[in-house]
């Protein structure tokens, strides 16, 4: 048995090896429950013997030391972290010894007023703007000093690069802006899933992953990861008056800060217990990861007074919810085969209920990322699951091991079909090579009808599958003569008139979808969404893409030679070109109706984003226009928008362009451009 001191030294070296491996690395190694244990554990040791309790202990300070890949930049205020609380009880104690030491400083007479966040699951970072200008951008580091990461910073959208003031206000001279960054959840799901892909190790929450985009060498890297913001206060400031925590947020709101629209300000703590528990309803609902609600007291004054403790103020508490990790024993790994042939591994688990849903299955993306995670059938594992995202297996826990857990190997032979896997050189996915594998074409029938590609109501996995096994389908193609078998189709089990009347309707409206979509649909290797768009503006029609040659293909944005060869590939196989001509027969678009973009026109090179209402144009034509003139119109502002042009009652666009320093111009400038003036200069940086 160690003695405490000896069991607080371990704990000690245990919590700055977790520190390091989450704050630096941003691969953490043991369950957030395992950490809060141990901080529990070593907490209440050095209450029992304050002795124990040194400067450098875990539990006074704040993160990690920074990692040296980036300058340092010392906060002109502390970035603290915050105390928790789990459970309403905790809650409650927390606001008799906030009360208790506003009695000894004299104001026992102040009211309560509280204001509840959702405790976002990113990183701190610290914002500085000096006379209105963002200078700087850092981390949170050891609370002291963080990492410059201003050129990342400045790749997210919607954050300002100047404050917007009232009319005739003069910002203030200096202020550190505080928030979070965190990467939407959809995102964190894709990012893990490419990752694996690359054989690259997997992110183990959303934190962790806004972590790392953030923290990229190179900004440019760090701009393709959509990642997003919430302000919640400011640290240092000079030349600024805000009284309370919701005034704060309401100036952040107004300079042009992203603020969470459902914070709310509460006068006493049954109604701080209320909304703490509408956030933990409201978790699964918002697009990104929040871990607990914090609850402040408002008014500067009072916080000033309560001061902090060690690392964290008096005046904050983050209660907790229930953690969105589990632990619970993985049974078996099994294999799935997904349209690409890629044989995908999956956990089966025992059901347990983490977050409040039951996970009884969890991805595994492909057997490096088994054998990556060390992971044996039969282990104890930690499931994580955020949000609607797939549920993930973190890692086993090795202690537990009994001896009886057996090693997990690939199938040498197709789950679905027998045909020997092959894995491709190079390649970190084995592939069943077999193209008529009964798995990949229903998997295939599946992304085919799915809502980004052909969006067939209806036409979902199951019924698929047995319109598969009926023979009724094998190819895409195939769907277009489901009509032809509409009494077959009635008779079957579970299908009444009316389904199937609306499935062949959705199946007729599949026609109207645009050629890209199309294109899309057919699940060319590496031919996502974003590249058939790109295609299709180099290749406008079926025809044009059938007669194109690598070279002409490598033109369209995005497209390099990996996946130009992959189209053409496709192309060459005579089963394809019949399959293509069975579509267009059918009826399907197979021309763009945007018009050929010319390499030399006046916008050739540049993305517009039009808002409100134009006289001379509707929506369509005015994107025709653009097209006309070599440029590109999207939906959506970013700083790499090249101008937007405002029309009658224009919507938040305009005002995240002003927030992004992106130039506006009204419909005359935007006609006089078409005509062929020069078009305004882009935004700077
Ligand atoms: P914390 O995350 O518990 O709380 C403080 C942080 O909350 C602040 O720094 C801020 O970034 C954030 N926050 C989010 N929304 C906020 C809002 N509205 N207002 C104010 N702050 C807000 O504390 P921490 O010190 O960052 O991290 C400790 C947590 O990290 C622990 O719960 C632990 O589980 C986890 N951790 C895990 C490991 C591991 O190895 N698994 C290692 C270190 C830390």
């Amino acid at each position: 048995m160690p003695t405490p001191a000896e069991r607080a030294a371990e704990l000690r070296e245990l919590i700055d090896a977790a520190n390091h491996a989450y704050y630096v690395l941003d691969q953490p190694t043991v369950d957030d429950a395992v950490y809060d244990g141990w901080m529990r554990e070593l907490q209440a040791l050095e209450a029992d013997d304050p002795a124990l309790q040194t400067p450098a202990s875990p539990t006074q300070r704040v993160g990690a030391a920074p990692s040296g890949r980036f300058p340092p930049v010392r906060h002109l205020r502390p970035m603290l972290s915050l105390a928790n609380a789990r459970g309403t009880d905790e809650l409650v104690a927390w606001h008799r010894r906030a009360r208790a030491v506003m009695e000894q400083e004299g104001l026992g007479s102040r009211p309560d007023r509280f204001v509840v966040e959702p405790k976002i699951d990113g990183l701190a970072i610290s914002l500085t703007y000096e006379d209105g200008r963002f200078v700087q951008g850092a981390t949170r580091g050891d609370g002291v000093v963080g990492e410059d990461v201003t050129a990342n910073l400045r790749t997210i959208a919607g954050l300002p690069d100047r404050l917007r003031l009232p009319d005739g206000a003069s910002p203030p001279r200096v202020v550190e802006v505080r928030g979070e960054v965190y990467l939407p959840l959809a995102a964190f799901a894709e990012l893990n899933a490419a990752r694996a892909e690359a054989g690259l190790p997997t992110f183990a929450n959303p934190r962790n992953s806004a972590a790392g985009s953030l923290r990229q060498l190179d900004p440019r890297a760090t701009a393709e990861r959509p990642l997003s913001i919430w302000c919640y206060s400011v640290g240092h400031r000079d030349g600024l008056e805000l009284a309370s925590q919701w005034a704060t947020l309401e100036w952040l709101r107004e300079a042009g800060f992203p603020v969470n629209p459902d914070i709310r300000v509460v006068e006493t703590i049954e109604q701080v217990a209320e909304e703490c528990a509408a956030w933990e309803e409201r978790r699964a609902a918002v697009d990104f990861d929040i871990d607990g609600a914090v609850v402040k007291i408002d008014a500067v004054d009072v916080q000033d007074r309560l001061g902090a403790v060690g690392r964290a103020p008096r005046w904050a508490i983050a209660y907790k919810f229930a953690p969105t990790t589990a632990t619970t024993t993985l049974l078996d790994i099994m294999v799935s085969v997904g349209r690409t042939g890629a044989l995908v591994p999956f956990a089966v688990l025992d059901p347990v209920s983490v977050g409040g849903a039951t996970v009884k299955l969890a991805t595994l993306h492909n057997q490096e990322d088994v054998a990556r995670k060390g992971l044996m059938i039969g282990d104890r594992v930690i499931v994580q699951r955020a949000g609607d995202v797939i549920p993930q297996v973190v890692g086993p826990l090795t202690q537990e091991r009994t001896g009886d857990e057996r090693p997990f190997a690939m199938p040498d032979r197709c789950p679905a079909c027998d045909t020997p896997v092959v894995q491709p050189p190079g390649e970190v996915q084995m592939r069943c090579p077999n193209r008529s594998c009964p798995a990949q074409i229903q998997q295939g029938l599946f992304h085919f009808a799915s809502r980004g590609a052909l969006d067939i109501e209806g036409l979902g996995e199951k019924t698929i599958r047995r319109f598969y096994d009926e023979g009724l389908l094998t190819s895409f193609a195939d769907i277009y003569d489901l009509h032809r078998h509409r009494d077959r189709l009635v008779a079957m089990e579970g299908f009444k008139d009316v389904s199937v009347d609306n499935l062949l309707a959705a199946v007729e409206r599949s026609k109207e979808r645009p050629w890209s979509r199309v294109l899309y649909g057919l699940g060319i290797r590496h031919v996502g969404d974003v590249t058939a768009e790109a295609v299709v503006a180099v290749c406008p029609s079926l025809d044009a893409l059938l007669a194109a040659d690598v070279e002409t293909l490598a033109q369209a944005e995005g497209v390099g030679p990996v996946v130009a060869e992959s189209i053409r590939e496709f192309l060459a196989s005579e089963d394809n070109r019949d399959l293509l001509e069975r579509l267009r027969a059918a009826g399907l678009t197979t021309e763009s109706d945007e018009p050929p973009r010319p390499a030399d026109g006046p916008l050739t090179g540049r993305t517009v984003v039009i808002t409100g209402g134009l006289e001379a144009f509707s929506r369509d034509e005015a994107k025709r226009a653009v097209a006309t003139a070599g440029g590109k119109a999207t939906g959506s502002v970013s700083r790499s928008t090249s101008f937007v042009v405002a029309g009658a009652e224009p919507g938040s666009k305009l005002a995240k362009a002003e927030s992004l320093g992106v130039p506006v111009i009204d419909e005359a400038a935007f006609l006089a451009v078409l005509a062929g003036e020069r078009p305004p200069p882009e935004r700077e940086g």
